[in-house]
């Protein structure tokens, strides 16, 4: 089975529509939360999600923001712009799905959390220390992580060392040891390069595979600017930071 393994979206329905496009055949989905936020489109990613085959989503720290579940103070002033100017727009229906999100899910033996699986909402896996703290909060083989927004592969090696890969666009990757794994983010990549990341997983070869794909920036940061988010948000895109 192929399945394509998404995070942090962010609203940005231009790089989630060049993503299902570029991804080829699938079966299944697991998005890996921050849905909203930052963006311009959080209810037609909503609805793109939804219609999705065989979806996992889990709740990251912009969508439990967006519904109130935690405190806008804990977020940066322009990223608390955003996520008002979305809370305005969010219709009922992309309501109702967000707040059925839950923080954590085991599918198929793969653990999946926005952040960590020790702190799903908060924490950054960005070193190996943290990484290797977390290898204790979940039992599974494999755990699928975003919220860094950077593609990002933490291994567990004997004696607890842990080795840190940081995948290029094309890479494929198998490992029988226990993982960390951080597909990128879709909707707002971090890593210098603005183009939108996925990975599509074939559990039959035991596969991940790492992509990227390019997407008209420009038509989003447009509606960004229309929409009165804060034109970090817009310039950020261009650049991959
Ligand atoms: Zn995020």
């Amino acid at each position: 089975m192929h399945t394509l393994v998404i995070s942090d979206i962010h609203a940005n329905a231009t790089a989630l529509e060049a993503v299902l496009a570029d991804a080829g055949e699938f079966e299944r989905v697991w998005c890996l939360g921050d849905v909203v936020g930052y963006g311009p489109d959080a209810n037609v990613c909503v609805d793109m999600l939804k219609s999705l085959p065989d979806l996992t989503c889990i709740m990251g720290n912009h969508d439990a923001a967006l519904l109130g579940f935690i405190e806008l103070g804990t977020f940066k002033y322009e990223a608390q712009v955003a996520l008002q100017v979305q809370a305005r727009q969010l219709n009922q229906n992309a309501r109702d799905y967000l707040e059925l999100l839950e923080i954590t899910k085991v599918v198929d033996g793969v653990t999946l959390a926005h952040g960590s699986p020790r702190d799903p909402i908060w924490e950054y896996i960005l070193n190996a220390s943290t990484a290797r703290e977390n290898f204790a909060a979940f039992t599974t083989q494999i755990c699928l992580i975003g919220h860094t927004h950077i593609p990002s592969i933490f291994v567990q090696e004997p004696r607890k060392q842990i080795t840190v890969l940081l995948p290029r666009p094309g890479d494929m990757w198998r490992s029988t040891k226990r993982f960390i794994l951080n597909p990128g983010s879709v909707g707002q990549p971090r890593d210098r390069d603005p183009r939108a990341s996925y990975v599509i997983w074939d559990d039959e070869e035991s596969i991940w595979h790492f992509h990227r794909v390019e997407y008209d920036i420009f038509s989003v940061q447009k509606r960004i600017l229309e929409l009165g988010i804060p034109s970090r948000h817009a310039i950020r895109l261009s650049q991959g930071i």
